[in-house]
């Protein structure tokens, strides 16, 4: 028997979702115009290399039944007997599917930029970074932004000659106070535009970056859901003043 394919990641999950709402599978099947095109664009995205039942792979059929597992979690749908669905199936419906625009606008988001990625199929399988909630395409996107090396040695220039310091904007962490001459104009930034409004080759604005050390960065990336900016510092703050 041949070895089954990869699972669904967030991004084929999200495009799914939005899919499901415009074509309830309890009144079509896979022949539809719009499964047979989400079938033909999963399988040009550049998320999954390995495929082992090629054939298979997010072919017409396999889309129509992932439209099916969501209905089990439809309030609106009362039948029996569908399948369970992956643990993932479930919290991409949390997230996605009680904010329809959010759910267009970020599929679209992840249509849009996935063809800048062709090249860089393996960086987007890796998993040793946390994805954000909008997924693989959207947070290789927001990583390039912020660590495009002209933007940021712009950013850090500007901050340096407005503050006078490189300060971690969460932290307050500044490399240059603590390690001396060596730290002199290190720090990070975190692009802060919502990655359903990213667009391949358009550089971030000065003001959609913010500094951050190392640590506060990765804490960022790390949380699930994810922490804004103020969210994080509360929980620094209130760490600080705890004993
Ligand atoms: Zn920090
Ligand atoms: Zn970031």
């Amino acid at each position: 028997m041949a070895e089954r394919n990869p699972k669904w990641t967030r991004d084929e999950l999200i495009l799914a979702l939005n899919l499901y709402f415009q074509a309830n599978p309890l009144h079509t099947h896979s022949k539809n115009p719009k499964i047979r095109a989400l079938s033909h664009f999963l399988n040009e995205l550049p998320i999954h290399t390995k495929r082992p039942d090629k054939e298979r792979f997010r072919n017409p059929n396999a889309v129509y039944m992932k439209l099916c597992s969501f209905l089990r979690l439809d309030p609106n749908y009362s039948g029996k007997g569908l399948s369970a669905g992956s643990k993932l199936d479930v919290e991409i419906w949390k997230e996605f599917a009680s904010d329809r625009d959010r759910l267009a606008r970020t599929a679209w988001a992840i249509r849009a930029n996935s063809r800048g990625f062709a090249s860089t199929s393996e960086a987007l399988e890796e998993a040793d970074e946390k994805e954000f909630p909008e997924g693989k395409i959207l947070t290789k996107l927001h990583r390039l932004r912020e660590t495009d090396q002209r933007v940021a040695k712009n950013k850090k220039q500007s901050v340096l000659q407005s503050e006078g310091a490189l300060a971690c904007e969460i932290c307050d962490f500044d490399f240059h106070r603590a390690y001396g001459e060596i730290g002199y104009g290190f720090a990070e930034c975190h692009d802060t535009t919502p990655l359903a409004y990213l667009r391949t080759g358009i550089r971030p604005k000065l003001s959609e970056l913010v500094i951050v050390c190392p640590n506060c960065h990765c804490m960022l990336h790390k949380s699930q859901p994810r922490l804004g900016l103020s969210g994080l510092r509360k929980i620094v703050s209130s760490k600080r003043k705890s004993p």
